[in-house]
This record gives C-alpha cells, structure tokens and sequence, in this order.
C-alpha cells in the first residue's frame, strides 16, 4: 500500500526515466525547427560535420540533440514530398515524422539499453535515430533483425535516411560471398540476422587465413530488434559450425530395433496398467488407479489414456496425489521398486531416460550389466587396495577399468537418446521428416530449423527412429553462443514490445537496462479472462463456435497457436465450417508478411504460430474499428507470459481498438506438466464448472501465471547453465581468437614463430634438466627429430648449464631456418611463416573443442558422484587448455621445417642441410605444396589445402582416437592422450 502511494506521488522509477528526458527532446524538436529553412544540401552537409566534431574530439552524446534534429527533419523532408521508396519491389510512400515518444526510444537505444516499445509504435524508425547518430563514428553500426527478409526490407526503406544524409548502408543475407559480405561490413551501417553475423565471427576468427578473407571489421555498436527473441528464445541454441567427424561412435543402428522392441513391449505393460486404472476408477478406487496412472506417467507419459485421466480433475489429483506420496524420502525404496516394474523410465520434464533392470535384461539377456556403467570408484578403489599388484599392474588394470567405462558409458548413451528419440519426440510437433531428413521444428515458434541439429547424438536417434539416413557425426569446428557474441560489442541495445518480464535476465547477462516507454496514443486494448477448459476438444470447438461468430459479423481474427501441429489442426477444423484463412508457420517470412499485414482486413482469418509475421505491422481497414478493431486468440497459454503479451500486442496498435483472449484446457502441455492442477482443479470444482462449457474466472488467470512463471524460472535457469559452461570455453577462445588475429594481422610473422619455438625449447630443456639425472640424450633426441639440427651431445656438453643449452637451441634453429628462407619465393614466406602458425593452431583447437563436448558430457556423468560438475569441468577444462597451449608450441616446431611453398624449395633445402644433420630425421614424404603465394586459404578451400599440406605437418601414420597407442600399443590413442602422455605420443609417432 505504502509503495503504491510512494509511485503515485513520484512516478515509478521508469517514469522518472522517461521524464529525465523531456528537455532532450524539446532541444530536439526546437533545433529540428531551426533546420527547416536549409536546402537539402545543407541539411546532407550536417553529416560530415559532425563527422569533424567527433575527429576533433567532441563525445558523441553532445552530438545527440543536432543529430536527432537531423534525422527527424529529413523525415518530414520526405513525408513532405510523398517520397516513393522500392521496397522488397513494392512503392512505399514515406509518411512518418518521429512521434516525441519515438525520439525518447532513440536516446534509450543510444544509451545502451532496450527501450520496450508497443508492437506498432514503429520500432523500425526509432533505431534510425542513434543508428545514425553513432554511425558517424565510421566504426560500423550492426542492425540485427529477426529474418533476412526484414534485413532487406529494413535496410532498403529505413536506407532511404541514411544515403540521403551521406551514409553507406549495407545488408546481409544468406548465401553472400565472403565478398559481398566483406562489402556490406564496409557500409557505416549493416542490417542482418544474429546468425549471419555470429557466423561471419566464427568464420573470421577461427577459419580466415588471412586478413583479407575475414569480413567484419569489429564490434562497436548493435540495435537488436525483437530483442527478446534473440537474446532469450535464440539464446537456447549456440552457434555452430561444423563438419564432419573423422571417427564415429554411434551405434543406433545397431541397437535401433531392440529399442523398438522393448518400447513396444513397454507400451503394452503401460497399456495395462492404464487399463487397470480404469477399472479401479469405475470400481470408485480413486487411489488405487491414481497408482496404476501414475506408473504410466512414469513409463509412458504420452499414453493416450493417460491423457484422457489427466483431463479429469479427480483422476488427475490421484495421480497427483500417488507422485507427491511416492517422492517422499521415505518412499524412495519403493519408488525404485515401482521404476523396476518396467523396461524403463522417462522423466518428459527432463527429457531424461533411464533403462531399469528388466530393460536391461531385455536388451542383453546374456549379459544384463553390459548396460549398467561400471562403477568407477569402487573399481579403482579395489586395484589399489589389492597388495598382491605391483604398481605397473594397478595402472593397467586401472586403465583397462576406465576403458570399459567409457565403453559402456558410450552405449548406455545411446540407448538412452534412443529411448527419446522414441518416448519424448514426437514426429510434426518437435520435428518433421522432409526430404529424408530430420528438421527441427522450434517448439515455441513452429520455424523449421534446418541446418540446425540436436546435439549429443540425440539427432542421429530420431534419424534412426525415422529410418532416414543417419547423417554423419559432425565435429564441431567452431562455436559461440549468441550471449557471448552479443558481449563483443562495446555498446548493445534493444528494442521490443515485450522485455519488462524478462528484465532480470537482461540485466544479469547482458547488464542491459529495460526502460519501458509509454505509448504515443493510449492502448484501448480490451484482454478478456481466460477461457478454461477440461478437454482439448472442448476447448477446439467453443473456439470455433467463436470464430465463426465474429467473422460472421466481418470482425478480423488472428489465431495464435503454439505449435505448427495445432495450427492446422484448427485450419482443417475451419476448412469444414467453410471460413476461408490463412495458415502462417513462420517459414516463408516474405510471403507470410504480405499476409499478416493484410489480417486487419475485414472478415480476415489469420491462424499464425508466435513468430510468424513478427515485425509487420497490421492495420485495420476502413469499418473495422467500428466492429471492435483485430481480435486475438491465443489458443493455448505459452510457457512464457512474454511471448502471450507479444500475441496480444499485435491488435490495438497507435489507439485502435481490439481485443484478446486465450482459450487453455488442461490437456495443454503447460497444464500437463507444470500446472498447479490440483489448485486448479478444486478452483473449478468450487465455481461450479460443467462439462463442455469454458469456465472463466480471475482466480484461474493467477493459477496459470503461476505455471507460467514457474517455467519460465527453469529456462532461465537452463540458459544460465549453459552460459556458465560456455564462459569458460569463452575465455579460451578468446585467448586463441586473438592469438589468431595477432597472426594475420602482423607484419613480422616470423617474429611470432620464434617466439613460439623459443618457449617450446625452453620448456623442452627445462623438463630434460629438470629430470634426474639429467637427460641430455633425451633433449638431444628431441632437438634432432623435431627439426633438421644435427645436434651433438658433446656440443651441449661443452656450452655448460642449461641457459646456454636453450641460447644454443634457439641459434641453430634461427640458422637452419635461414637457410630454409633462402631457397623460398620470398613472396610466399610470410603467407607461410603464418600457416606454420595457424594450420598447427586451427587443427589442434578443432580437436581441442571436440575434446571439450566429450567432457562435458563426462562431467554431467560425474555429477552422481557428489561433485559440483561445474567446478569439476572448469578444473579439467583449465588443464586441458594449458596442455592444448603447449602442443600447439610443439607442432609449430614440427611445421617450422616441413612446410614448404613447393616441392623444389623443399628439396633443394634438404639438399643443402651440412651432412651431420642426419636428413634422414626429416620426413621426406612432402607432397608438392600449392604453388607460391597461394597458400591463403579462403573458406571452403581450407579443407583441401588442410589435407594437402598434412603430410608435412604430421609425423608418421595419422592416429584415429581409437588406434593403439604407439607408445603402450595397450592404451588406445586417445586414452593415452587424454590426461598426460600425450605430447609423448604425438612425438613417437614419427
Ligand atoms: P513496431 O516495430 O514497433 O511494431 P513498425 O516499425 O513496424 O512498428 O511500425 C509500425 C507502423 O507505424 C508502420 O506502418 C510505420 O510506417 C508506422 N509509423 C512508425 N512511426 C510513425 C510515425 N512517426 N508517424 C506515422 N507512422 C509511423
Ligand atoms: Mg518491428
């Protein structure tokens, strides 16, 4: 109570926010007033200007008030003259002049923040202003959009401003040649989706060879639109580029048909059970079949019957009740007991699958624990404890222990992402099968995803389940979150109609402030209760009892729906009843546009998932205001209240009328699995709710927020997860991302290598003189087959202490490696001093993630054993790293003397090595290299010019994970690499 009063007299904070700002915008308006006179000439002159003021020093924010003036002044420049603008190959006339509440969004973005804004408040404007203002800078302004459809449209109507006043705009789409690309960076200002540009990143820093083929020019300033849906719901999934794996380790082929089995004969146990609950439901048993259902849940939670029990409120509280009885501490033995009643068990919240003993049985009846991980632990624990072994026995033993673990841990793996792709994914509603491959539906949006895959194997399960062509493993080559791209730029900022809810995450993650900014004229939006109903049917057909009414009165209706299975299942409903609509899924985005900003059209029906047609606007044609303006439904409440506002924020824009309403039975996902459905369900039992009819109420709106919130926390805690694993990976890509800039960027590469090679020597000598007694025979072996030195020992003997055995080393290197320049075409030597360093940094950093996804899958392993899996994989992501650090040093080395600009050069270097370098060290197997000069690698030619050059770069037969090791041929190659041997072994292998 006292807060209220407190706002009432001072205004909410935002408000003060907003108000704080006023004085701006009447400096803005007088002194756009003042540029009314100038000639368009002059008004152009302005920009370069500026441009001087910020080169002699002036900040960019006292700029603000004069550029906004600008920029509002050109606007009415054009809405004067009607100026015609092609966009997307339609005229549109210029007719809009910055509203106050416009330029209010312009300051907030330039302050780096997000300005939420009402859907129809005209976003696309708002972000010309401190696009513009900041663009003069030179230092390249990003405007992420939402598709590459409103890229283009943005870029060429909102483009019209900034060409006039003297700025270049430029627009990325997909499919552009690293050329174009390059070109539209070039531009003050680039439009573009956040996957053109986080894969330009990627691109750049981990594939580009050479400055010239790397396209961004860094990372100054971006204007997020649909804010919310970039750095929320895209957030989910990472960036991601990746080819194909050298080995793989999948085996769902193989076990393919026994999972079918066994689900099979899962669901028919669960059949029973749910049968047998009927039964007891007709017998008046509540409890009893609330037991039987609640076994279903656990065993098959898609059951058809199951669902028609979870529909009624009595049986779904016995379920309810069963599950809350079970999960007591005390109950955890029968829990488990009940677990083993069946093959398996599925957690659908967690989308997790757990084979129980009888699965088990099922699957390897000779062998019931060729399924079970072995425990690890106890195993070790009993090796060492064993006195009758010697030290050596008890670490081949407990390698071959860890080796069977990862075994099994492989297999079990497998089954149980098959044991998904079966229970939890459904076929047109998580994916569609087109063209013999698997696309991910987006769950929220109905977008397909194509090119986008589960990872984990999850992918290649579903493949298996449909019986497509399972795709190649894929090995990831370069990654980042879109959280952590975003975090490049030195200033970011958003704009959307819904942020408010999501505040917090902004503000923790991205330290991006909301500022919400009031409407220019008020919202007369009318949003009904919602509308409750028992089943799914029910709540189909009042909906489109519903339909039918307003359209027969020529009221516009745009249906929102959560999924792309439901849309057409309304559509196929409507299509009976004859009213003509339109069916958006948010996959042909031009098309789609056209559509939607048609929906405010008398009679219109609209039937769209939550993305479709997002950033069009929709008006409403002559007559329709006075029937109420655009109705929406939601049909179905989604997981997050933000993206409900988003729905009913498409009708009512710029004080027109409209009206929402959502229509939620419990058979929606939402209620199945989050609902408080026992609240619920005595809710609706004391008002009183028949059958067939939709109950509205205020108590049931806040039941379902509470749903709804508690969702939302889980994802945010989801995206947080993940983010705290990426960090760490963030911090050592920088390390290597600007390690690789260095490289390219450089004048003096050589510099760089020696730098390199000198720390390799002095680590080499350090671990030689360090060893007792010292090995001088070793450090010799080392120098000699790494590099063509010829070093004696005596040599080293007489130079003395181990300084003077590193200057030594680092002499002779800089002498053979003179002599190696000599007979190279000096053009080619840089390019290939840089290759030395980048073909050794890109192959081992590759490997290195590849490395980084098996622990992190590991780790969520270890998480049983009581250890916090984050620090665990911080640990061991920190070792990993230094260990990657010190084998890239080690394969500069080796590079340094077998890469060569042609086989001639290569040649007549060997020829002139003094005899005592025993030549024969040196691998002479060289393939001829890519003739001078052309050692740059541009984008897909990396892999070739990879291949050709490994002979060189390598020593001896190339390794796959699963080889034996060449140093304890018992180990596998990988093993023995993974924690200690490693360099060891690479060396070896010669
Ligand atoms: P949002 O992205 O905020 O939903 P849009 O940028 O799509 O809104 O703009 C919605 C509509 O409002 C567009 O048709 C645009 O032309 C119009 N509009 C924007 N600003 C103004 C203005 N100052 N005066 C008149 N019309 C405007
Ligand atoms: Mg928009």
């Amino acid at each position: 109570m006292i807060g209220w009063v407190l706002k009432k007299i001072l205004g909410t904070q935002n408000q003060r926010e907003v108000r704080r700002m006023m004085p701006l915008v009447q400096q803005i308006n007088q002194r756009e007033e003042q540029l009314r006179p100038l000639s368009f000439e002059e008004l152009r002159a302005k920009t370069n200007t500026f441009r001087e003021r910020i080169a002699k020093g002036e900040s960019v924010d006292s700029i603000l008030p004069d550029a906004f003036a600008v920029v509002k002044n050109c606007c009415r420049r054009f809405t004067e003259e009607k100026r015609k603008i092609r966009v997307r190959g339609q005229e549109i006339a210029w007719e809009m002049i910055p509203f106050d509440v416009q330029l209010i969004g312009g300051m907030v973005l330039h302050s780096g923040r997000i300005a939420e804004m009402a859907t129809g408040e005209g976003k696309t404007l708002v972000a010309t202003l401190p696009t513009y203002l900041n663009a003069l800078t030179g230092k390249g302004v990003h405007v992420v959009t939402v598709n590459d459809y409103l890229a283009a449209r943005d870029s060429e109507w909102m483009g019209e401003v900034y060409r006039e006043l003297g700025l270049t705009v430029g627009c990325l789409q997909h499919g552009q040649s690293q050329a174009e690309r390059r070109a539209q960076y070039a531009c003050d200002i680039t439009y573009g989706t956040c996957s053109e540009f986080g894969f330009d990143y990627l691109r750049d820093n981990g594939m580009a060879t050479t400055p010239e083929d790397q396209v961004q020019r860094g990372h100054f300033y971006s204007i997020i639109d649909e804010v919310d849906s970039i750095l929320i719901d895209e957030a989910r999934t990472p960036l991601i580029i990746s080819g194909p794996v050298t080995v793989s380790t999948h085996q769902f082929d193989k076990y393919r048909s026994s999972i079918e089995g066994l689900v099979r004969k899962q669901n028919s146990l669960c059949t029973d059970w749910a049968n047998q609950a009927k039964e007891r439901v007709e017998a008046g048993d509540l409890q009893g079949a609330g037991r039987f259902l609640f076994k279903v849940k656990l065993g098959s939670p898609r059951n058809k019957l199951l669902l028609k029990f979870m529909e009624d409120p009595g049986t779904r509280r016995a379920i309810d009740d069963a599950e809350l009885e079970m999960y007591q501490d005390t109950r955890r033995t029968e829990l488990y007991k009940t677990k083993e009643e069946m093959y398996f068990t599925i957690d659908e919240r967690n989308s997790e699958a757990d084979l129980s003993e009888m699965g088990r049985k099922f699957l390897n009846p000779a062998d019931p624990l060729f399924f079970l991980v072995p425990d690890l632990i106890t195993t070790n624990h009993d090796i060492d404890s064993n006195p009758a072994l010697s030290a050596e026995e008890k670490l081949k033993q407990k390698q071959a222990a860890q080796a069977n673990y990862e075994e099994a841990s492989q297999r079990i793996h497998n089954i149980s992402q098959l044991l998904r792709a079966y229970c939890v994914f459904e076929k047109d509603v998580h994916y569609v099968v087109q063209e013999n491959k698997v696309i991910i539906v987006d769950e929220y949006t109905g977008r397909l995803m194509p090119g986008r895959r589960w990872s984990d194997g999850l992918h290649q399960a579903v493949e298996a389940k449909e019986g497509v062509q399972i795709d190649r493993e894929t090995q990831t080559l370069a990654t980042i979150t879109i959280q952590n791209y975003f975090r490049l730029y030195e200033k970011l900022a958003g704009m959307t109609g819904t942020a408010e809810t999501e505040a917090n995450e902004f503000k923790d993650i991205y330290r991006l402030g909301v500022v919400v900014i009031p409407t220019n004229r008020a919202c007369v939006r009318k949003d009904a209760d919602d509308l409750i109903f028992k089943t799914r049917r029910e709540k189909l057909n009042a909906l489109i009892e519903e339909i039918k009414k307003r359209n027969g009165a020529g009221q516009p209706m745009l249906v929102g729906t959560a999924s792309v299975e439901s849309s057409e299942i309304i559509s196929r409903m409507l299509r009976r009843e004859n009213i003509p609509h339109n069916v958006l899924n948010a996959k042909y985005h031009q098309q789609e546009a056209e559509i939607v900003a048609r929906a405010g059209e008398r009679g219109a029906v609209t039937i769209a998932t939550n993305m479709a047609g997002r950033g069009t606007d929709i008006k409403l044609s002559p007559g329709v205001p006075e029937l109420g303006g655009l109705h929406v439904v939601g049909t179905e409440r989604h997981e997050s209240r933000r993206i409900d506002r988003q729905l009913r924020g498409r009708c009512a824009r710029q004080g027109d009328p409209g009206s929402s309403q959502f229509y939620i039975s419990f058979e929606d996902d939402l209620m199945r699995n989050f609902g408080d459905s026992r609240r619920i369900a005595g809710l609706m039992t004391k008002l009183g709710m028949e059958d067939n009819e939709g109950l509205q109420h205020p108590w049931l709106n806040r039941s379902v927020e509470t749903a709804q919130k508690r969702v939302e926390q889980r994802n945010y805690q989801i995206r947080k997860h993940t983010l705290q694993y990426d960090d760490v990976m963030n911090q050592q890509r920088t390390v290597i991302y600007s390690w690789r800039t260095e490289i390219l960027t450089t004048e003096d590469p050589r510099k760089e290598v020696f730098e390199t090679v000198d720390e390799k020597i002095g680590a080499e000598v350090e671990a030689r003189a360090g060893a007792d007694p010292v090995d001088l025979d070793g450090l010799v072996h080392w120098a000699n087959t790494a590099m063509p030195l010829g070093l004696q020992k005596e040599e080293l003997q007489d130079a003395g202490n181990k300084d003077s055995w590193k200057e030594l080393l680092k002499r002779r290197v800089r002498e053979a490696y003179e002599l190696k320049v000599k007979f190279e075409n000096p053009e080619a030597v840089k390019a290939l001093e840089r290759y030395v360093l980048l073909g050794a940094i890109d192959r081992l950093w590759q490997e290195h993630l590849y490395a980084m996804d098996g622990l992190r899958t590991s780790i969520n392993l270890r998480a049983y054993g009581q250890k916090d899996p984050l620090i665990e994989y911080k640990r061991e992501a920190y070792g990993m790293f230094e260990e990657l650090m010190e084998r890239i040093k080690g394969e500069v080395v080796l590079n340094l003397f077998r890469s060569a600009s042609s086989l001639s050069a290569f040649e007549h270097f060997l020829a002139a090595l003094p005899q005592r370098t025993g030549r024969g060290e040196l691998p002479m197997q060289a393939h001829a290299q890519p003739t001078e000069g052309s050692l740059s690698m541009g984008g897909g030619q990396a892999g070739a010019v990879e291949e050709a050059l490994a002979p060189m770069k390598r020593q001896g037969p190339k390794l796959g994970r699963n080889d034996p090791c060449p140093l304890d041929p018992s180990k596998k190659f990988k093993n023995c690499c993974g924690a200690s041997g490693n360099k060891v072994c690479f060396k070896v292998a010669a």
